[in-house]
């Protein structure tokens, strides 16, 4: 049993039988050191499949920001500017293989605090970290490459705030490039997934990354406002919410910072009668249920042209009722658990919606466990795309099942969405991939795969998804002053 109050060890699943420590309290990581927060509070991360309690973290608050911020521009100053691309690279490059050496860890702790299956934060996640620092290591020494004729300047201090659905990958996503491109950081990790922010800020420290380069302050909304509305942050990076993401954008209207929002998604994966049906299948299981749907770009209205409605149905329906739910330490657990009490009350809300509305569900009949948060894999058809459940972001393993019957009416209803994240399409003519493709509002479209990650691929949306691309060439720009 989990016991709080002293460093303690967990083994209860064949995947997490290497001993991982968690510490009793995390502080908060500024200038290379740990330290309390100025409030002297701390909040609980809990595990989202037991409901225990793993750790408190520092809540960290204006003035501890503020040392953060202060503790980033020194380091900027002193060091980091002053370094060569070639020097920089070589610290990234340390990180990432330290990444890899620790990556059981890692994973094991990052589906601890945030629920999602081993498997994936071991074969997914933590494969993708590392090769996130070992992308944006490479280009750290080719920035005048990377924009020809011009001249790329560091902005100087960057405030990054993300979200709970991958957390170290989030990390990294917004560490990677940042540094690469000459900038120092502060980061803000999720309030129900601060752990592996954590561990990552050892691994920093294991590399003698020079202290402030990298500062760590946990906390809640609150402290992801103070970080954002710091006078002296240069950029702001943030992941997470369409509602937050604008509150933010209209507070650092007028300012000097630079700002990129990667906020939600409502993707259509669309399936033409003419796919192999059977890859379809495979692929919409993915693009919804991966990470128990809480994914921004995930496949959540699925368009099926109607010829092809009765044979995909079934054998989706068929294919649902093999994944396992439960446990996600174990390593056949296909679909773990929701992240937090708040989001299943969510996901449990726009489903109401959806059979009240109308639609007809279909959930998965697996047993759940009595402890945690949990929902089973559903499906609505019968869905207008007026219903909520259509046109709401759910977070959830929560599919929208509608048709169509011409590729026009694919990509009229694939683009009718406040939303222009990503989407899927899946045909075995290539010249129907490519028209529908260029005519869907989606920053990122898959042709008969879906939920394919690549650090040199920039991802990004369009509309209500936000603006700016993290990954590839592209991701290096919002961290640079390119003349
Ligand atoms: P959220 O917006 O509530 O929180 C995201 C982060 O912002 C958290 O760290 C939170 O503490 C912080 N925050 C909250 N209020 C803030 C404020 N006023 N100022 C500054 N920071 C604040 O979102 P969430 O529930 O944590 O994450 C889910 C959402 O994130 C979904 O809508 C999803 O689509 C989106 N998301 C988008 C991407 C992408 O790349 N586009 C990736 C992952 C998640």
């Amino acid at each position: 049993a989990l016991e709080f109050g002293k460093a303690w060890t967990y083994a209860p699943a064949p995947e997490a039988a290497d001993h991982v420590r968690i510490d009793p309290r995390y502080e908060l990581f500024i200038g290379g050191k740990w330290v309390a927060p100025s409030s002297g509070k701390y909040f609980d991360t809990v595990s989202p499949s037991t409901e225990q309690k793993l750790a408190e973290v520092a809540e960290g608050n204006e003035r501890d920001v503020d040392l953060a911020v202060k503790a980033a521009r020194v380091a900027y100053e002193k060091y980091w500017s002053k370094l060569s691309g070639i020097e920089r690279g070589k610290y990234i490059y340390r990180i990432a293989r330290v990444i890899q050496e620790k990556a059981r860890e890692l994973a094991i702790v990052e589906t601890m605090d945030g629920g999602k299956p081993i498997k994936e934060s071991r074969d997914v996640d933590l494969p993708l970290v590392a090769a996130h620092f070992f992308y944006y290591a490479g280009w750290a020494d080719k920035l005048a490459y990377a924009f020809p004729g011009r001249s790329p300047r560091p902005l100087g201090v960057a405030g990054q705030v993300i979200p709970w659905n991958f957390p170290l990958l989030m990390a990294a996503w917004k560490l990677a490039p940042a540094l690469a491109a000459g900038n120092t950081c502060v980061l803000k990790p999720a309030e129900t997934t601060p752990l592996t922010a954590l561990l990552l800020a050892k691994i920093l420290e294991e590399c003698d990354l020079p202290p402030g380069v990298v500062n760590i302050v946990t906390g809640a909304g609150p402290t992801g406002a103070a970080l954002v509305a710091h006078p002296d942050v240069d950029k702001v990076a943030f992941t997470g919410s369409t509602d937050v993401g604008k509150r933010i954008q209209k507070a650092l209207s007028g300012t000097k910072k630079k700002l990129t929002l990667e906020l939600g998604g409502k993707a259509a994966n669309i399936v033409f009668a003419d796919a192999p049906l059977d890859q379809a299948v495979e692929g919409i299981i993915s693009g919804i249920f991966f990470n128990q749907g809480h994914v921004c770009c995930a496949g959540s209205r699925l368009l099926v042209e109607e010829g092809a409605f009765e044979p995909l149905l079934r054998r989706l329906r068929d294919r649902m009722q093999t994944l396992r739910v439960g446990d996600p330490l174990d390593k056949n657990t296909d679909v773990g658990a929701i992240n937090s009490k708040m989001q299943l009350d969510k996901i449990r809300e726009l489903v109401d919606a959806g059979e009240r509305e109308g639609a007809t569900r279909f959930s998965t009949p697996c047993e759940l466990p009595a402890r945690g948060y949990w929902f089973a894999p559903t499906l609505f058809t019968g869905v207008s795309q007026s219903h909520r459940i259509a046109r709401e972001e759910i977070f959830g393993p929560v599919l929208a099942v509608m048709t169509f019957r011409t590729p026009d009416e694919a990509v009229e209803k694939a683009n009718n969405t406040m939303y222009g994240l990503s989407a899927g399409v899946w045909t075995d003519k290539g010249s129907k991939s490519f028209w529908v493709s260029q005519k869907l509002r989606a920053g990122v479209v898959w042709a008969n795969t879906y939920n394919k990650f690549d650090p040199s691929s920039p991802f990004g949306g369009y509309k209500e998804s936000g603006f700016g691309r993290e990954g590839g060439r592209q991701g290096l720009l919002p961290y640079l002053e390119v003349d």
